[in-house]
């Protein structure tokens, strides 16, 4: 640990916050316009933490950070010091502790400006960064746009009353199919923010293209999508832009985990949380990602683990680090950053693609939760080195990430699936689905029964349990390369020790 000399207690306040702020204001009067002003008075909300530096990283820092509830990322790009947001209270205590922390001179936090044009003016490929408005002006005119593709949906609010929206695409919107449910989710750190108008560029070129491009058309037709562009509205709104929901909490710290939060309960978690967990038990998806900035990697379970702290492992990889399904995670992790050569040609990881534990273990993560939990196979992807990339970027971004999207969204349709119904009455199941030889349960979608084990090419065991049935095992399933081998099961009812037959 180094001791060194504390940097000052209080924040100061830079003068050019306060120029900028009083030309808010003078622009505000200018303009009259009073949504304008509603949306900057409200985006210089204060929020309880603040972004920080802790120079002096070492395993000690790590394991303090560990033992406490303050948010904090470290990249390799910027290897002398870690990220964290604090409050007045928990700056002052690292002090007393000894820590090199300083606070992030205002200076050094982008501010934003709102984007010239009225909220529906917002197209796609972007050539800007959109405001909620505009994302949500968006989303709702594709769902009026495209009502046999799309629904809109929202889970929940943020703590500001921001609504959380999903975009719905697929055939058939309206109706429960035997297809295969997948999720992408961005922005859940307010201040990463190239997959917000990434994701309402495929938004567009899934509902544009869908009827004149045959793979756009395959894809939607055989697979329900669900987009949420902006995880964290609050923290994307405010300006300067924060990691943290409006109440100071890391979204990506707050979920349950297996090693030190066990309890799968959204009681008592973050709104934002609260609400993805909730549309993640109402339903069956199969593989997610959910996009983040600051570095340019894909990332795979597990972040958490029974053998190391929160932080950089001081040890060499252990078997507890990697799923049940490592092969399978390298494998689309892989396809994801084949196609994005920046990503692939990183410096810092074989291919641009990481095990969780290997770069910084964390607990508390919706990666981890979605596979423990839900049976749904996410990665963490990291789309950019700089958090906020100039707007004239974002072309680029989208071209390094369109194929990348479209190829892992495919990779749903690999493995084994079918339908488990009841031998007697043909209704579908709730049933859980396991692979012999993989600690690792995956389940039906119990409206129609469907189920979709994600597998790469091979031999396979399979098992079928559902409560009140005979379990089945199904041997020799053959995995080829491509769509999934389909396994239709019928179950026997038990009752009392006597199979109905
Ligand atoms: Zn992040």
């Amino acid at each position: 640990m180094s001791a060194a000399e504390p940097m000052g207690v209080n924040k100061p306040i830079c003068m050019l916050t306060v120029l900028r702020q009083f030309l808010f204001c003078f622009g505000l009067l200018v303009t009259g316009s009073l949504s304008v002003a509603q949306q900057i008075q409200e985006s210089q909300e204060h929020f309880p933490r603040e972004p920080a530096n802790i120079f002096g990283i070492g395993d000690d820092l790590f394991d303090y950070l560990s033992r406490t509830d303050i948010p904090f990322d470290f990249h390799l790009e910027r290897p002398d010091h870690v990220d964290v947001w604090v409050d007045e209270s928990e700056f002052q205590q690292l002090v007393l502790e000894g820590w090199e922390i300083q606070w992030v001179p205002d200076l050094e936090l982008p501010y934003w400006e709102p984007p010239k044009g009225l909220a529906e003016d917002f197209i796609t490929p972007a050539t800007q960064y959109p405001t909620f408005e505009q994302l949500t002006a968006f989303l709702q005119r594709m769902a009026i746009d495209y009502p046999d593709l799309c629904r809109i949906e929202s889970i929940g609010q943020s703590v500001q009353g921001r609504e959380l929206w999903f975009l719905k695409i697929t055939d058939n919107p309206d109706l429960e199919e035997d297809e295969p449910e997948f999720k992408y989710l961005s922005t859940m750190h307010g201040n990463e923010i190239v997959g917000v108008p990434l994701m309402l560029n495929l938004i567009g070129l899934l509902l544009e293209d869908y009827g004149s491009d045959d793979r756009i058309t395959d894809i939607v037709d055989g697979t329900e999508i669900w987009i949420m562009p902006l995880m964290n509205p609050d923290g994307y709104s405010r300006n300067p832009r924060s990691r943290t929901n409006a109440n100071g909490f890391d979204l990506n710290r707050e979920f349950p985990d297996r090693v030190d939060d066990p309890v799968n309960s959204p009681e008592g978690r973050p709104e934002e949380v609260q609400a993805v967990m909730n549309f993640g038990f109402n339903h069956s998806s199969i593989l997610s990602a959910n996009f983040h900035g600051g570095a340019l990697l894909v990332n795979y379970p597990y972040d958490s683990d029974f053998s190391v702290g929160e932080g950089v492992p001081s040890i060499p990889p252990q078997p507890g680090w990697f799923s049940p399904d490592d092969g399978l995670f390298q494998y689309i992790s892989r396809l994801y950053s084949m196609n994005n050569p920046p990503m692939f040609n990183s410096p810092f990881f074989e291919d641009g693609i990481t095990n969780g534990i290997s770069w910084f273990s964390v607990y508390g993560g919706m990666q981890d939760w979605n596979y423990e939990w839900l049976g749904c196979n996410e990665v963490l992807i990291e789309l950019s080195n700089p958090f906020q990339p100039s707007s004239s970027t974002l072309p680029q971004f989208w071209e390094e990430n369109r194929e990348s999207m479209l190829s892992y969204m495919e990779q749903v349709h690999i493995g084994v699936r079918g339908l488990v119904t009841d031998s007697r009455t043909s209704q579908p199941l709730p049933a859980t689905v396991v692979v012999e030889g993989r600690d690792h349960e995956v389940f039906t979608d119990p409206d129609v029964g469907d189920y979709h084990r994600m597998l790469l090419p091979g031999i396979h065991t399979l098992t079928y349990s559902a409560e009140g049935y005979r379990p089945k095992t199904v041997q020799n399933v053959v995995v080829e390369e491509g769509d999934a081998t389909r396994v239709d099961v019928e179950l026997d009812r038990e009752f009392s020790g006597i199979v109905l037959k």
